[in-house]
């Protein structure tokens, strides 16, 4: 769609910038249509659920954040105890996930006393939901728009959990062309509608060489997320999860997303409109983590992880205390199991401190 007239707010905006100044990088155009002051994605659509343009675990079943709110308890009794810890949600979403795991992992009282809740929340829709949805443990909350400065957290230890999140940090991407690596920008064709082209050499690593035409991704924004917890774990322990789409390495395939309306579209139809996400190069992360001094363990497939932590068996205890619910139970289960569907596609990795022991449900990862 290259009609003017049918441009999106955005799309006008970044076609004038690229007519001025020439191509833009990936991250660049990812980072404007998620998170623009006035159009981006992330500030204000309601984005997500059977209504929004996709749907996540959480959403799909309690049993989700259940078992997440079980793990940060059972990482908290691996901390020894401590009388206050801190849990941090990056991109909560609708708040559904930390619903569920406040009320989980309520068995556990010493716990509850001890845990302050954070959410991290760009989306100023999404943070009112989340207010509504956690109204009831109001006393313990407070969100901010990015990560905090570590001094919020005193000495104490952090618990960071972030399903899809890392997709959504815009990344950069470089292709392979006459034997080296090339920035991939986002430019114009002759009759003004977005295109991919190819720019000056790529800046930094990107690895062995490729084949032409190869495509790959790095994540700038991902590695500062990094540096940033990692900078936070220095002054005390810190523990952080993410579950994501994405591969052990980083493939070719689709390198960059966009989603309406449950569908997959062209990403550069209505920028600021649809969700853009890219694959996690779970490698990155490791590697970025252990470079930042910070332990890996996983990533292993989502179907593993949540099995590990008795997924199983939760939904069967569900069941049988509401048996007019259990088809619905039954399915949700299965679809975050499903191999071939979100069990194997989705992925989960723990970063922590290195004293911090290897983390429930994950195994070390050998560098
Ligand atoms: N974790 C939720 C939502 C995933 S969608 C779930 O599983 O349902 C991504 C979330 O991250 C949204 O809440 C989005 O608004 C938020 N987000 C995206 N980019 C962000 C950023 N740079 N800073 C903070 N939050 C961000």
């Amino acid at each position: 769609m290259s009609g003017e007239q049918s441009d999106t707010p955005l799309a006008r905006l970044l076609k004038g910038e690229i007519r001025q100044h020439g191509p833009i990088s990936v991250s660049r155009y990812m980072q404007a249509c998620l998170t623009h002051e006035e159009f981006g994605y992330y500030r204000s659509k309601q984005a997500i659920g059977s209504a929004g343009d996709f749907i996540t675990a959480p959403e799909i079943s309690q049993i989700f954040g259940e078992l997440i709110g079980l793990w940060c308890a059972a990482v908290w009794q691996q901390l020894g105890q401590p009388a206050r810890v801190h849990l941090v949600e990056l991109g909560p979403g609708r708040g559904t996930l930390m619903a569920d795991a406040l009320r989980s992992s309520g068995i556990l009282p010493a716990f509850v006393l001890a845990r302050r809740v954070h959410l991290v929340e760009v989306n100023g829709t999404l943070r009112d939901m989340q207010k509504e949805k956690l109204a009831s443990w109001a006393s313990d909350l407070t969100w901010h728009e990015a990560w905090p400065e570590d001094s919020v957290f005193g000495d104490d230890p952090v618990i960071v959990i972030g399903n899809e999140f890392l997709d959504a940090l815009p990344a950069d991407q470089a292709v392979f062309q006459s034997g080296r690596w090339k920035s991939r920008m986002v430019g114009l064709d002759g009759e003004g509608a977005f295109q991919f082209t190819a720019g000056g050499a790529a800046n930094g690593d990107w690895g062995s060489d490729g084949i032409e035409g190869e495509v790959r991704l790095r994540s700038p924004a991902q590695d500062a997320l990094i540096g940033k917890l990692a900078h936070a774990a220095g002054q005390r322990p810190l523990v952080a999860l993410f579950i994501d789409y994405g591969a052990d390495r980083a493939g070719t395939g689709d390198l960059l997303q966009a989603v309406r309306a449950h569908k997959y579209v062209p990403v550069f139809e209505a920028p600021g409109d649809c969700d853009l996400t890219v694959p996690v190069d779970f490698s990155a992360v490791g590697q970025s983590a252990r470079t930042h001094g910070l332990s890996v363990d996983g990533p292993v497939p989502q179907a593993e992880f949540l099995g590990r932590l008795g997924a199983v068996e939760r939904a069967s205890r569900l069941m049988s205390f509401n048996p007019g619910k259990a088809g619905t139970i039954d399915s949700g289960l299965a679809r975050l199991l499903a191999p071939g569907g979100m069990g194997s596609h989705f992925k989960v990795i723990g970063l922590r401190s290195s004293h911090v022991p290897v983390l429930p449900g994950l195994e070390e990862a050998q560098p």
